[in-house]
């Protein structure tokens, strides 16, 4: 049955649990992400399904743009949380330091960053980046 597979799909993110239990209520509004790292990883999870309005609803008010952009052919192959600072469910603010691995046109990259983000009334947002070599 095609609903059940697609209920029993891993979690775009890596976090080895299931897409439906994982980002995708965080992308749909159902469930709010409880700590920075749970928002960077719906957030990664957002750019490998496009869901650019829940990019832009979760990036913080004073950097966020008015609008994202997807790379055509570009495949994202995975995510590794590194390290994370702060952000949990007491925190106001709090660092992930992530590497996301993707293609585009056959050619691996991989981008290392540390991302910043604040919670305002609660809800997490993302901040900004530093790009890592
Ligand atoms: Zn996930």
């Amino acid at each position: 049955m095609p609903a059940t597979s697609t209920e029993a799909q891993p979690c775009h993110c890596g976090s080895r649990t299931l897409w439906e239990t994982c980002c995708a209520p965080i992308i749909r509004g159902d469930r709010a992400a409880a700590t920075a790292a749970a928002l960077m990883r719906s957030r990664y999870s957002a750019y490998v399904v496009e869901a650019e309005s829940y990019l832009l609803a979760s990036w913080h008010p004073q950097t966020r743009p008015s609008r994202v952009r997807f790379t055509n052919g570009q495949r994202w192959l995975g995510l590794q949380v590194k390290n994370t600072a702060s952000g949990g469910v007491d925190d106001k603010a709090g660092t992930v330091e992530f590497v996301a691995r993707y293609k585009i046109d056959g050619r691996g990259h991989r981008l290392h960053e540390v991302s910043r983000f604040e919670r305002l009334e609660g809800q997490w947002y993302y901040l900004d980046g530093q790009h890592l070599n």
